[in-house]
Formats: structure tokens, sequence, C-alpha cells
């Protein structure tokens, strides 16, 4: 099995981002965030980033934005010129509605975004959601202890991110974990953890030649996957964010085997 189905210098590029939003999230006030555990609402499945009140600083906002197209540019200097465009693009209001559209997985504003400004394609979404990680991941420290189980269906309890990444922990128990915010929350080891079918005949595990730790639970009733790492030999554990990163080749697996990347799912209203 290849592993560097991924370029080195993609992977590396991510890694920045990540350590970046470390940093970002560092900065915040963590009053800036209030969640509003409404019980009721999570038995149904809504995300608790949804009821959040959180109060975004607009000149952080564009000072992110800022740090990401300096690190972007490093690596594709031909992006400087959309940065700047971008830049100039985002008076306080629009900044609110790219906070708003990125809570809501909206590709069709951030694409037509996109279009009306010549921009390319992928660039206003993916640096919106960049710049709003932090903020999700500020809520899901925060509530982080009332959080034990999620609602098959219907992604992480936290930010509402399809599921795709497991880990087990003590005596094999199954633990998801959310690579978006870092919320983490049990689940059934043998259930599919996209529809909660835990009918052993059709929930079946795909094992990955030369990889003793990684597994891929496939469920053939939703044709949805789930990458479950057991990670208590690892010395030093990473976070959800790097592990989907280190182990992004098992998604491909998964893939081509025609099963749901979990972004697919998503439905975008
Ligand atoms: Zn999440
Ligand atoms: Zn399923």
């Amino acid at each position: 099995m290849k592993k560097s189905v991924v370029s080195k210098e993609y992977q590396k590029l991510q890694k920045d981002i990540i350590q970046l939003q470390e940093q970002w999230k560092t900065s915040l006030d963590p009053d800036c965030v209030r969640p509003n555990l409404d019980k009721a609402a999570m038995e149904a499945g809504v995300p608790v980033t949804a009821l959040a009140a959180i109060d975004f600083d607009i000149s952080l906002f564009l000072q992110w934005i800022e740090d990401i197209g300096v690190l972007l540019s490093k690596y594709q200097p031909e992006i400087e010129t959309s940065m700047q465009s971008i830049k100039s693009l985002l008076d306080e209001e629009t900044a609110k509605r790219w906070i708003d559209e990125a809570f809501a997985f909206n590709y069709i504003y951030f694409a037509s975004f996109a279009e009306e400004n010549n921009l390319d394609g992928w660039i206003p979404q993916f640096v919106a959601e960049t710049v709003l990680r932090p903020y999700l991941q500020l809520t899901a420290a925060k509530v982080q202890d009332e959080i034990q189980h999620g609602v098959h269906g219907a992604g992480c309890p936290v930010c509402g991110e399809p599921v795709r990444l497991a880990q087990l922990e003590g005596e094999g128990k199954k633990v998801l974990h959310c690579p978006r915010c870092s919320a983490h929350w049990n689940d059934r080891r043998v259930a599919c953890s996209h529809c909660g079918n835990n009918d052993h005949e059709t929930v079946k595990i795909l094992t990955i030649e030369g990889e003793s730790a990684a597994q891929i639970q496939i469920c053939e009733e939703c044709k949805g996957y789930t990458k479950v790492i057991d990670t208590r030999q690892y010395i030093v554990k990473p976070t959800p964010a790097m592990l989907d990163l280190n182990t992004i080749h098992l998604d491909f697996v998964a893939q081509e085997h025609g099963y749901k990347s979990a972004g697919e799912t998503k439905q975008t209203n």
C-alpha cells in the first residue's frame, strides 16, 4: 500500500496550517464563546456550535486571513493576488457573512463569491473554514466534559462535521474524534458510526496491508466508512487533525472501494 497518495508538499502545508490554528486559538479570549447546552437539541442532533453565542473579533479574523494568505503564498506564490483581493473585499459585513456561511457548510455561497470576484473556486471557502476552526475548537474544549455520545447520522455533536475518524482506547473502546473541532465522544465498537447499524453481516472491517494499527470500518447499509486507529501504542498521541492528515491514504482506500467520504453526505441546505 502506497502511503504517499498526497504530495509531501500538501502534507507540509496542512501541518503548517494546523500549527497556525493552534497559535490562533491561544490568542482567543476564552469568554468569546458561550455555549448553550440544550439537551433536547443535542439529542435531536443539533451541533453545539449552532446554539453557541460566539463573539467574532473582526480585526482578529482579518489578521488571521492575512496570516493564512502569507502561508499559502509561500507554497503557491500566484495566490498572493487572490489574497490581496480577498483582503479588499472583506469589509465587516462580508466577514460576518463568511463566518455564518462557513458554519452552515454553504459551499454554494463560497463558489458564487469566488466566481463573482474572479477568484479560484476553492480559495474563499478554504480560507473561511480555516479561520473558523479555532472558534470551533474553543467551543469543543469548553463543552467536552458534557459530550458523551453523538447522534448517528448527525456528525460531530459539537460542530456537525461528518464522522470519519475513531481511536481505540482502554480495552478497545471506540472513541470518535473530530478532526475539525477536536471533540471526542463514545460509540459502540461494532456499530457503524454513520447510521448506527450494528449487524456484523453488513458492518465490516477493511484491513490494510502493512498497517497493524489502522483499520477502515465500512457499512453496507449506508456505504459510510470510519477510519479506526489504535493509538494505544503511540508514545505521543497526535491531535485528531494530525491523525486525520497522517491517515489520509485510508480515506483514498475507502473511497476507491466505493465508500463515502464524510463530506459527500453533508447536506448544504
Ligand atoms: Zn467537530
Ligand atoms: Zn452505516
